[in-house]
């Protein structure tokens, strides 16, 4: 069993899931292909499964997260969390009533491939799926908030607006539970990286379930929050579940948090480390903030007071009444909407204009040495994605912060993320529409010839 999968801000990786050569630790008939040190087991397939879905549906239990009656609806993305997690909701939880959320953000050829995964998974498991299109719906897609100033904060604007939309969903559908598949890894690591910052209100909201800030919205419960991030691959590997294959071009040159990289370290010395984490800062610093923080509000009769936002009508406590979504959207329409893709004919009537036009070919040299634009420069894409802030400093020096720089590989799908991390790093960046497909079709120009090759930035 292997699956090709990509994680936002990491190069693709296949997983491969083999034998041990031992039997399994729970059947003793079948051959282990997973060992989980922490617990001193080596599992065959259909016994890591179970007992992963044994969790699950102890953890559901353990904290309340739902009762029968209630509507729970699991925020999908596409990647392995979520998808795990809605699988092991169904098979956990059968009779109760489960829908799945998903929100098309209109990301460049990464939002449709994972609504088709989506899509695919939801049919298998016979769950009702909502669909938002934020397109449709409000006008914009988070592509557009690169031409504003949170161009270096993709994923927080998308954090924010995911947040609020499905907060909406959950409305609109009469949702009373929303369930996310944020995991052991990605609660222990931002609890670190908080603590060290001493923001014990970001620790605080990391507790598996929230409860409503004002009546009528959702609880928040998170079924994955002791689950290690590597088993909801397993798990999606093992069973074979539709899931993320290529990553999104916003997290093109993220990196895993630094805290998530020591737990990895520490974790091959000590296998329980980030379950020994997790119970600390719950069990004990949780509840010790949030009785200092009560008797601090008592004392000063300060109360965060929540009201509805102006705009959209969702809790906020801003002192302006508008949320930080509403506020960001606000930003973005004054901007207008500029696009990163541009079309042959633009660029030709922007070096008209006598714009210093640089084209930049992001496929290989070989390819690149056979056909490509004149005057095109050759960076391919996975040398720009080793050492992206160093190329895009040699481009800003050697043409200047005015040039508009058009990349393109075949079809626009390679060029497009090179695009947002030029524009990201400050530079006029564009990918060509069709890539040079395209522009041989519209009668653009090539050469073909092997003379004068120049590559690198
Ligand atoms: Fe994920 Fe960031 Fe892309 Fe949003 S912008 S989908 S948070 S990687
Ligand atoms: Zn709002």
């Amino acid at each position: 069993m292997a699956l090709r999968y990509s994680k936002c801000g990491l190069p693709a990786m296949t997983v491969e899931v083999k034998g041990l050569g031992v039997r399994c630790s729970e059947c003793k008939r079948e051959e282990a292909v997973i060992e989980l040190k922490y617990a001193r087991k080596k599992l065959c397939p259909k016994c890591f499964t179970d007992f992963f879905v044994r969790r699950v549906k102890r953890t559901v239990e353990k904290y309340r997260m739902f009762g029968p009656k209630d509507r729970v609806a699991v925020a999908l993305s596409g990647g392995k969390d979520s998808v795990a997690l809605l699988d092991a909701l169904k098979r956990a939880f059968p009779d109760q009533d489960i829908v799945a959320f998903y929100i098309d953000l209109g990301i460049h050829h990464y939002s449709s491939h994972l609504k088709e995964k989506v899509k695919a998974l939801t049919d298998r498991l016979g769950v009702p799926l909502y669909i938002y299109d934020l397109k449709e719906r409000e006008g914009y897609v988070i592509d557009d908030f690169l031409t504003t100033k949170f161009r270096s904060k993709m994923c927080s604007v998308c954090g924010i607006v995911k947040r609020a939309v499905f907060t909406q969903m959950a409305k609109e559908v009469g949702a009373t539970v929303m369930a996310t598949g944020h995991n052991l890894d990605d609660t222990v690591g931002t609890m670190l990286s908080a603590f060290f910052a001493g923001d014990f209100e970001s620790i605080s909201r990391l507790r598996p379930v929230l409860k409503p800030l004002v009546p009528g919205q959702p609880k928040k419960v998170k079924p994955l929050f002791n689950t290690p991030e590597m088993e909801d691959l397993y798990y999606v590997v093992i069973n074979d579940l539709p899931v993320q294959e290529c990553h999104c071009p916003h997290s093109f040159g993220a990196s895993v948090s630094k805290y998530k990289r020591m737990l990895d370290e520490m974790e091959k010395s000590n296998p329980n480390v980030k379950f020994q984490l997790l119970s600390v800062f719950l069990k004990k610093l949780v509840p010790m903030y949030e009785k200092v923080k009560e008797m601090e509000e008592e004392r000063t009769q300060v109360f965060l007071e929540v009201k509805e936002c102006k705009v959209c009508g969702l809790p906020t406590s801003s002192p302006d009444g508008i949320c930080s979504r509403c506020r960001r959207v606000a930003m973005l329409k004054e901007r207008g909407g500029q696009k990163v893709e541009i079309s042959a004919e633009e660029v030709r009537s922007l070096m008209e204009e006598g714009k210093r036009v640089v084209f930049v070919d992001v496929r290989s040299p070989s390819a690149y040495r056979m056909e490509r634009i004149p005057g095109a420069i050759n960076v391919p894409k996975e040398e720009f994605e080793f050492n992206q802030r160093k190329a895009i400093k040699k481009l800003r020096r050697k043409y200047g912060k005015g040039t508009v720089f058009v990349t393109y590989c075949y079809a626009g799908r390679e060029s497009y993320p090179v695009a947002v991390a030029l524009r990201r790093g400050g530079l006029k960046g564009y990918s060509l529409l069709g890539g040079i497909s395209e522009w041989k079709e519209k009668g653009g120009e090539v050469e073909t010839s092997d003379a004068e090759v120049k590559t690198g930035t």
